[in-house]
Parts: structure tokens; C-alpha cells; sequence
């Protein structure tokens, strides 16, 4: 049995990829941090389809609970086999000589640390799961931003998702011996909440007509990439990026 455990999947991109993995036959672990009625649709509408879901509420920027959270996965739907960290953050748009320290730290807490500490226990569960732990694999969703920069909105966003790059790169090879593959996603601008938090709710729109495919990404598009990485179809591929930026 496949078990998923996708953080911040109450919407955007996570909510899409839990549809998805669902679809698949994945039995999903939905987290969310503090947005429980949309975390509660997308549960609803996985079992109506007929799938299997299950609601986890934890701050992946706190250790203790995602170790908690972990626990209780395995108490509730057993040891997990698959992981999309996948929760993200933005901040207001500014340039980095407005940047505090405490801002830029807060942003590498909730973007970075988080990655490791998800990894670090799901691979404790992999290898003691149901499937051969060579079945087993991990997505890290970063950002174009991490090729881009950023400039003159968020480079410390940009910054932490270009560590997520180096984590995907070194952990893949640390767990390639295994047979654990780690890869990652890149997206660009995708029609997700996410921008609101950024200060501009309409960013993809402005963007749009400046990318090669002249149109702004969907959230499905970047889950239908998520689901091809973990599957048995992608058995050769470890430490990849798959870049969906409309041509960035
Ligand atoms: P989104 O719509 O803002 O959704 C973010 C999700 O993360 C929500 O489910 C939220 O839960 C959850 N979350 C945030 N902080 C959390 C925490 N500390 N603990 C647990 N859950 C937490 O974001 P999105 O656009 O789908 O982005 C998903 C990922 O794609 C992020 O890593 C983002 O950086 C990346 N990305 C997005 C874009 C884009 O254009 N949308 C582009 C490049 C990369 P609550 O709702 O409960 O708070």
C-alpha cells in the first residue's frame, strides 16, 4: 500500500497533488497548519471520488510536531512510503536592503528546516514499511525563484528555495544506495493563493505575457509532474528537477 504524506495540502498545489496521488490509489495524509475547512474539502471531495484520506494538523516549522504528526500517521494509516514537502511560505514583496534579519530567518525556518525534519522522519518510516524501501520516494517542490532570484520581491524566498535545491541534490545521493529516489519541481507562477500572501493577489496575471508560453501555470499541471516523480515510471530518475516556469 501506498502512503503519502503531502504537507500543506489544505490548497493550491498540495490540494491538487492529493487529488491526484489520490486518483492513483495512494492512501493521502493531508496536512494543513491552520486552514481546517479547506484541509476538510479536499478530504471530503478525495472520498467522495472514492479515494482514501486522512487529516493531519501540524506546524511543519516545529519539530516536535511534526514528529508527533508522524506518529499518529503511522497509528492512523501505518508507516508512510511516499513524502511531497511541499508546504510553503511568501512574504511581502521588498528588496533585500529592506530585509531584517528576522525577517529573512523566519523565512528559512518555515521554507527550509522544515524539508530536512519532514525528510529526516519519513525516511525512518520508509524503511520500515509496508513496501521495499527501493519503492520509496520523496518530491521537494522549491521554485524557479531559485534560478531566477527573485529580484526585487523576494530573494530570500528565492535564497531558501535554492537550498531546497542543494537538499534535493544531497540527499538524493545519500539515499541512493537505498534505492530512496529524491527529486524535485520547480514551478514558476502558478494560480494559487500563495501570491496574496505575497502582497499581490493578481502576480500571475501581471507575469503572464512575459513568459514564453504567455500564460501563467495550474496547479494540475504541477501535481501531474509530482505524481510522474513518485511513481515506478520515474524508477531511473534521482536528484532531477523538473521545471514548470512556462519556458523561465
Ligand atoms: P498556498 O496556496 O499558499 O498553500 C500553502 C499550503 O501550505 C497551505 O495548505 C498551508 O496550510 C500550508 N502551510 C503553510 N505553512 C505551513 C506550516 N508551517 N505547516 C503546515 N502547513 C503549512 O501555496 P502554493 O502556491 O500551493 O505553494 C505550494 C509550494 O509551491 C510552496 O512550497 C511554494 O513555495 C511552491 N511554489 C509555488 C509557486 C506558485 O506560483 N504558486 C511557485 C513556485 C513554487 P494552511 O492553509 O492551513 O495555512
Amino acid at each position: 500500500m501506498k502512503i503519502v504524506l503531502i504537507t500543506g495540502s489544505s490548497r493550491g498545489i498540495g490540494a491538487a497533488t492529493a487529488r491526484c496521488l489520490a486518483a492513483q490509489g495512494y492512501v493521502v495524509a493531508i496536512n494543513y497548519k491552520s486552514n481546517h475547512q479547506a484541509a476538510e474539502e479536499i478530504h471530503n471531495e478525495i472520498l467522495a471520488a472514492g479515494g482514501k484520506a486522512a487529516l493531519f494538523q501540524a506546524d511543519i516549522s516545529d519539530e516536535q510536531q511534526v514528529v508527533a504528526m508522524f506518529k499518529t500517521i503511522e497509528t492512523r494509516l501505518g508507516r508512510i512510503t511516499h513524502l511531497v514537502n511541499n508546504a510553503g511560505v511568501l512574504q511581502t514583496q521588498m528588496r533585500v536592503e529592506e530585509m531584517s534579519a528576522e525577517r529573512v530567518n523566519w523565512m528559512l525556518t518555515q521554507n527550509v528546516t522544515p524539508y530536512f525534519i519532514c525528510a529526516r522522519e519519513a525516511i525512518k518510516h520508509m524503511r520500515d514499511a509496508s513496501l521495499p524501501v527501493a519503492s520509496c520516494a520523496i518530491v521537494n517542490v522549491s521554485s524557479a525563484a531559485s534560478y531566477l532570484g527573485g529580484a526585487n520581491e523576494y530573494v530570500d524566498y528565492a535564497a531558501a528555495k535554492g537550498a531546497i535545491d542543494s537538499f534535493t541534490k544531497g540527499l538524493s545521493l545519500e539515499l541512493a544506495p537505498e534505492g530512496i529516489r529524491v527529486n524535485c519541481v520547480r514551478p514558476g507562477c502558478i494560480y494559487t493563493d500563495i501570491h496574496a500572501d505575497g502582497g499581490e493577489p493578481n502576480r500571475v496575471d501581471r507575469v503572464a505575457e512575459l513568459l514564453p508560453l504567455k500564460r501563467g501555470g495550474t496547479a494540475q499541471e504541477v501535481a501531474n509532474a509530482i505524481k510522474w516523480l513518485l511513481s515506478d515510471d520515474a524508477s531511473y530518475a534521482t536528484g532531477t528537477f523538473i521545471d514548470l516556469a512556462g519556458g523561465k
